[in-house]
């Protein structure tokens, strides 16, 4: 990864131990350093092997103990992409409650999960009785750069 070249505008700043402690999570050096993390170096949907291989000399497990926490106290969006992987995002809902979500793409080449925070989960009408917690809409197909790939290779010159 070549981070000295910011193709996604990054966050200015952040005050993490104020999102823990907003959050009655208590601070300490994993779980900020993990928050760190997810906020500024990863973008879009993550695993817990991403933010491992970011972190490098982290325990799995403690960070594993830190997501967990980040998702039940609504920091983190928990993503089933099909993949069998869990995957996380960012919360960036007005409230932790998840109410206002937004799709996510997977692409079937990559693998990547994509979060498109400009669409929202269209609000569906479902039968009386049922009480909606939170919504997950998850949209398969081919991220823009596999997309050009495919198609770079439907291009190659037809022998005649
Ligand atoms: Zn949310
Ligand atoms: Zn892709
Ligand atoms: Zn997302």
């Amino acid at each position: 990864m070549n981070q000295s070249h910011p193709h996604t505008p990054q966050p200015s700043f952040y005050d993490y131990e104020q999102i823990l402690s907003q959050e009655g999570i208590r601070v300490t050096a994993v779980r900020l350093l993990v928050l760190k993390t997810i906020y500024n170096t990863i973008s879009g949907a993550f695993s817990l092997q991403d933010v491992v291989s970011q972190l490098g000399t982290a325990d799995p497990s403690s960070v594993f103990r830190a997501l967990t926490l980040f998702s039940q106290k609504g920091l983190l969006h928990l993503i089933d992409d099909g993949s069998g992987v869990q995957k996380y995002c960012v919360c960036h809902c007005p409230d932790h409650h998840h109410h206002s979500g937004h799709i996510h793409f997977t692409c079937t080449l990559c693998h990547k999960t994509f979060c498109l925070t400009e669409v929202p989960i269209p609000s569906v009408p479902i039968p009386q009785g049922f009480d909606i917690e939170e919504s997950e809409y998850i949209i398969k197909g081919l991220c823009p750069s596999c997309s050009k790939k495919t198609h770079s290779t439907d291009s190659s010159p037809e022998v005649i």
